[in-house]
Parts: C-alpha cells; sequence; structure tokens
C-alpha cells in the first residue's frame, strides 16, 4: 500500500505486549464480543479527556462542541469501525500508546498465567484487555487519529496484524479524534449485522455520558438510513451515577462496573448516593470480587474517576478515599469543586476532605452490610481484600473501632482453613472474667496450629486467635485493644493466666526453680543466643519455647525489616523450659559440660523449628542430633530380618 511519498516506519510490539495479544487472542474467544466495550469506553475516555482540556484551552474545541461516538458497519468491506471526536492521538502518543503497555509489574503479571485459557482469561479479565482485544475479532486494526491541538497535516495512521509489529504513518485527518478500524476475521462476521451491534452497544454503552450512533456503510444503505434521519443514538447517553437509585436495574449497576473498572468479574456488592445540601455529590461505589494484579503496588493506578458537574477531571481520585481502600472503583461527581482544579488544590481543599471522610464511612459501611447480610461473599471479600483493610488500622485511627469489627481470623476454635472468626465471636465466647483477647503471630497456619504456646491455652479452654498474614504484626502495634480489652500476643512476655501461675510457682522447688544452678547452667550454654533461660508455666508437651520481651521486634517485622533493606535489631527472645519434660528432666541430669551444652542447644533449635523459624546453625544442628541418635546405641550389627 505505500506510496511513493510514503513516510511509513515499523516498530515491534513491547514483548510484553506480543505475549499479551497471544493470550487474549487465545484465551478470550468466548467473551470476544467486549472488544466492542473496550474500544468504546477508550472513545468516551478521549472525549472526557477533550472535555477536560478544553476548560482551560477553549480553542480545542474549534471544530465542533459535538462529542459523540459512532460505531459504523460496512458489510462490503468486512470492517467495523468505531469513531470518537476527543482528544486524538499524536504520532509520538499512538506509538507508546498503541504499542507498550503502561502498566507497571506487567511482566510480573504475565508470568502468572498457567496456559490453562479458562484461568487465564479470568487473570486477563484483571489486568483489563483495552485496545488489544481489537485482535480478538480483527485480522488487521487500522488506527486513524488526529490530536485535538494539531493541525490537519499532522494526522497519523497505525496499523497492525497484531503478530508483532505495527507500522505508522503521517496522513491528512480532517477531523480531530480516533477512528479505530476492524477488518473482522471471517468468524467474526456476526459483529457486521446491525441487530447484533446495536444490542450489543445497548448492553455495554447505555450508562456512558456520550451518545453512541450506529452506522450502516454498505453503499445504499448509507444514503437510505441517513435520509430516514436513522441517526439516533443508539444508548441512552446519561451519565449512569447521575439518574436516580430507582431507575437503575442491578443489570444496568453490572454493566457500568465493567466499562470502568474493565473487570471480567461481577462486583460484590455496590453503593450509589446523591449527597445534597451544604457539598453537593454523587458517588457511586463498587467492590469488586477479584484483587487486581497490582493491588499490592501502594503506587498503582487507583479506581476511583472524579467528576465535576459531569465532567470528567481524572482517573485517579485517589484524594478521596484512603489508601486502605485502594481497591474499591467508581466515581464520585461533585458539583462545588472548581474545574480547574489541580492535584495540589485537591489535597488541600477542605471539601476533599470532607468528602473523603464521608465517603470512608460509606465504603466501611458498605463492607459491615455485606458482612453482615451475605457472609459467603464476605468471605470471599476478606479473601481478596482483607489484608489491604487491616492498614487502615494502622494508618485511620479514627475509623480503627469501624475496622476492627470487619476483621476475620483463623482460631483455635475453628477448625477450616478459612478465617471466619470476629473479634466480637471471640469476645461474646468468653467467660466473663476474662480480660484479654490472646493471639499469635505465625508464618503459616500449620506452624501457628502447632506452636507450643497454645499447649496451656488448649488445656485450660482459652481460645487463641491465629494470625498468619504478613503484615499482620505490623498492624498490631496500632491495634491494641477491643471492645475495653487489651490484645495480648501469647508468645510475649509473662503469660498472666490468672492465679494458675502463682500455683505453679509455688511448686517449683530449688533445683528447679527460676534461680536454681540448672536454670544458670542452660544459659551459660547457650550464651548471647537468648536473652534469658527461664522455667516454663505454659508448656505441656513441648519441651521449650521461645519467648520475646513485650516491646521486642517480632519475627516477621524483623523478616520485613531484613528483606527491605534494614538491619534488623538484634534483641533476643528468651528460653523457657519445660521442666516436665523427660529432654528436660535429662538434661538437668547431665554431668559432661560437653554433652549438657550439645543439648542445651538441641532443645533451643527445637524450640525455633517449632515456630518454624530458621536455624543459626543447621549444619550444627544436624551434627548434634546424629551424635544423639547414634548415642542411642546403634552397631553394626546387620539390619533386623537378616537376624532370624
Ligand atoms: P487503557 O485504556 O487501559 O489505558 P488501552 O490499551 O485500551 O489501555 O489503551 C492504551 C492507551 O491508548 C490509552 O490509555 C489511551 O491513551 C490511548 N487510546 C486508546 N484509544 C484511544 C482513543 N480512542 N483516543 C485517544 N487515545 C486512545
Amino acid at each position: 500500500m505505500a506510496d511513493d511519498q510514503s513516510t511509513e516506519q515499523t516498530f515491534g510490539f513491547q514483548a510484553e505486549v506480543k505475549q499479551l495479544l497471544h493470550l487474549m487472542v487465545h484465551s478470550l474467544y468466548s467473551d470476544r464480543e467486549i472488544f466492542l466495550r473496550e474500544l468504546i469506553s477508550n472513545a468516551s475516555d478521549a472525549n472526557d479527556k477533550l472535555r477536560f482540556e478544553a476548560i482551560a484551552a477553549p480553542e480545542l474545541l474549534s471544530e465542533g462542541t459535538d462529542l459523540g461516538i459512532s460505531v459504523s458497519i460496512d458489510q462490503e468491506a468486512g470492517v467495523l469501525a468505531v469513531s470518537d471526536s476527543g482528544i486524538g492521538m499524536s504520532q509520538q502518543e499512538i506509538i507508546e500508546h498503541l504499542g507498550t503497555i503502561a502498566h507497571s509489574g506487567t511482566s510480573k503479571f504475565l508470568d502468572q498465567l498457567t496456559g490453562d485459557s479458562r484461568k487465564d482469561s479470568q487473570l486477563i479479565g484483571q489486568f483489563g484487555v483495552g485496545f488489544y482485544s481489537a485482535f480478538i475479532v480483527a485480522d488487521e486494526v487500522e488506527v486513524l487519529s488526529r490530536r485535538a491541538d494539531l493541525s490537519p497535516a499532522q494526522g497519523v495512521r497505525w496499523r497492525s496484524d497484531g503478530q508483532g509489529e505495527f507500522a505508522v504513518d503521517t496522513v491528512t485527518r480532517e477531523s480531530r479524534g480516533t477512528e479505530v478500524r476492524l477488518k473482522l476475521k471471517d468468524d467474526a462476521k456476526e459483529f457486521l449485522e446491525e441487530h447484533r451491534v446495536r444490542a450489543l452497544i445497548r448492553k455495554y454503552s447505555d450508562h456512558i455520558s456520550f451518545p453512541v450512533r450506529l452506522k450502516q456503510q454498505g453503499e445504499q444503505d448509507k444514503e437510505d438510513k441517513q435520509d430516514k434521519g436513522d441517526n439516533e443514538p443508539v444508548n441512552s447517553a446519561q451519565a449512569l451515577w447521575t439518574r436516580p437509585r430507582a431507575d437503575v436495574s442491578d443489570e444496568q449497576y453490572l454493566e457500568f462496573y465493567k466499562h470502568i473498572a474493565h473487570d471480567f468479574a461481577e462486583p460484590l456488592t455496590w453503593s450509589h448516593n446523591k449527597v445534597e445540601g451544604k457539598r453537593e455529590y454523587t458517588s457511586l461505589l463498587y467492590i469488586p470480587s477479584v484483587a487486581p494484579y497490582d493491588l499490592w503496588n501502594r503506587e498503582a493506578p487507583k479506581g476511583l474517576k472524579l467528576y465535576v458537574q459531569r465532567v470528567f477531571i481524572s482517573d485517579q481520585a485517589t484524594h478521596f478515599l484512603p489508601l486502605y481502600l485502594r481497591f474499591v472503583r467508581g466515581v464520585i461527581d461533585c458539583r462545588d469543586l472548581s474545574l480547574n482544579v489541580s492535584r495540589e488544590l485537591l489535597q488541600n481543599d477542605p471539601h476533599v476532605g470532607a468528602i473523603r471522610s464521608a465517603l470512608t464511612k460509606r465504603v466501611l459501611d458498605l463492607i459491615a452490610k455485606l458482612a453482615e447480610k451475605e457472609p459467603e461473599k464476605y468471605q470471599t471479600f476478606w479473601q481478596q481484600f482483607g489484608e489491604v483493610l487491616k492498614e487502615g488500622l494502622a494508618e485511620d485511627p479514627s475509623n480503627k473501632d469501624r475496622i476492627a469489627k470487619l476483621l476475620r481470623f483463623h482460631s483455635t476454635v475453628s477448625e477450616g482453613d478459612k478465617p471466619t472468626r470476629s473479634l466480637a465471636d471471640y469476645c461474646a465466647a468468653q467467660e466473663s472474667e476474662q480480660k484479654k483477647i490472646y493471639y499469635l503471630v505465625a508464618d503459616s497456619l500449620s506452624v501457628a496450629r502447632s506452636s507450643p504456646h497454645l499447649e496451656i491455652f488448649r488445656e485450660r479452654g482459652i481460645e487463641v486467635l491465629l494470625l498468619v498474614d504478613r503484615i499482620d504484626e505490623w498492624v498490631l502495634q496500632y491495634f491494641t485493644e477491643f471492645d475495653g480489652r487489651p490484645l495480648k500476643d501469647v508468645t510475649r512476655g509473662e503469660l498472666d493466666l490468672d492465679a494458675v501461675d502463682t500455683a505453679a510457682k509455688d511448686q517449683q522447688d530449688d533445683t528447679t526453680g527460676e534461680d536454681s544452678p540448672f536454670i544458670a547452667r542452660v544459659k551459660e550454654a547457650l550464651g548471647d543466643q537468648v536473652d534469658a533461660v527461664r522455667v516454663s508455666h505454659r508448656l505441656k508437651e513441648s519441651s521449650a519455647c521461645l519467648v520475646l520481651g513485650e516491646d521486642e521486634l517480632g519475627f516477621q517485622m524483623r523478616e520485613m525489616l531484613k528483606a527491605a533493606g534494614h538491619e534488623a535489631p538484634t534483641g533476643m527472645p528468651s528460653l523457657e523450659l519445660n521442666m516436665e519434660h523427660p529432654l528436660v528432666r535429662r538434661l538437668s541430669r547431665e554431668e559432661s559440660d560437653d554433652d549438657f551444652s550439645r543439648l542445651a542447644l538441641l532443645v533451643l533449635d527445637l524450640a525455633r523449628l517449632a515456630e518454624g523459624r530458621q536455624l543459626e546453625d543447621p549444619a550444627g544442628y544436624t551434627r548434634r542430633l546424629n551424635d544423639f541418635l547414634l548415642a542411642l546405641g546403634l552397631d553394626d550389627s546387620p539390619p533386623v530380618e537378616e537376624r532370624a
């Protein structure tokens, strides 16, 4: 096609785009109609952006203020096209936007894909398919565009067959905005049928604020239909959130969610509210059912769009919700903000602060309602977003109590592998004298369940909450009390399980008591590896356990610091010994200093292992254990069966 004056240049797609294109075409086949939603969404975003830029530069609208979107089908050419009169793209922009993926963490995301198309299609759904979904239905895609602030001579054409390369050329383009032309694959010709396309536009785009018109481009049809004035918008073109709640069906709410969130999965719940009075604003907030792949990237784009009087301002309304609610998707439309709001202004605007705290409460209430009314959905919520929500305990002191009620835990009384226990459940089940809420932090549920620290609690029938999320220890530094009861880490400090301990202490005699020579001898053998050695009152079956000081940094925090490249503090735990345990008794009778040391070290390592810790010296541990096993009386006699 290139003529003599062609300035066409060819580029390779970024490797991630190639990978994504390949996967998409193979795993989204059954959802392929979504390409139309994605292209219309992009067109709508482009119109939004133009309207926004035109606030400061009204001349951008000099060619006309009509911001429509049209979908045209050309039966003969087999082409479906989506065009907008929005912001458009410059040559540089088109190369960047339609050749690379801007999301950070893309390759990490792509690594998670399994090759199982059902699973992958869900993941890709989470990622957001966007423009590239055009290649699910098209052999060839051509994009014609002109940025609104450039001249007709600075139009650009982009073409690709989605195989690895795309070509870009300068063209003359009279109208601003973008047209995306799809040469449909043979098996995708259904998207040339008017009724099919019309139904899809209604389904996917009813709620967007721009009119979407359908045009037939088959020679005769063209004239006929246009003459008949058949140019009414297919959609109702009224931004969904501006409609009264009663006029919006659940189905429409769900479709709108897919439009703004680019998510394939349905949201768990939503809340649509119009606030009148001193500050007028409307919010439509959704709680997704699947976490986005970049949930843990605190710098990743957030899902709230800001409009001021229906004019789109930003798709990262980060000032309107705290970071720990970053999974919320939706729209906020404020009446009283200036259209010229800048990020700095938003940050300091008292209106924004007030709206933010109102929205925060609204979201927390919405989540609380879900917990109360739909426990099963709440389980999904908690599994996907619980850990993020917990950050709020540290970051949002004013809502600590609200958040605390939403927490769910594993516990020594609940069997399954799902955290279902709330703090209210815990408190309700306790005998009234129990003043504390006991918990244990561990790396995994199995390590937690088999921790020696739980032995005394099991014996006494006292429930302990088992915390196994990466951030638990950090969060618990900020969350120390619920409903008037202090939270107590069972692996730290003294255990004051009422009078019990005093009784136990009274039984100690001089040979095994706290100040006995035996305890001092163990401490001497272990040296700096432990802060102190004590007699334990919490162990029933295990020989020993490690106990941290009340204010010491725990193991989880130490590992977090280490991972972040900081030096972990050196404070050591104390070793508590179970004086009833045969191994400890044996130790107390050992006369040889050498054997005493080796056995004491073994007891310490066993305590570390029981908590799922790394050993300081695994080789030494293995050697010592071997020595003891050999001492059991292994000899050269033949295996048992040969003896007979
Ligand atoms: P996303 O919309 O999630 O950013 P896409 O792959 O759909 O991802 O699009 C990539 C980028 O290409 C968009 O962010 C936008 O900058 C640009 N783009 C796509 N379609 C259009 C359009 N119709 N008009 C202007 N820019 C567009």
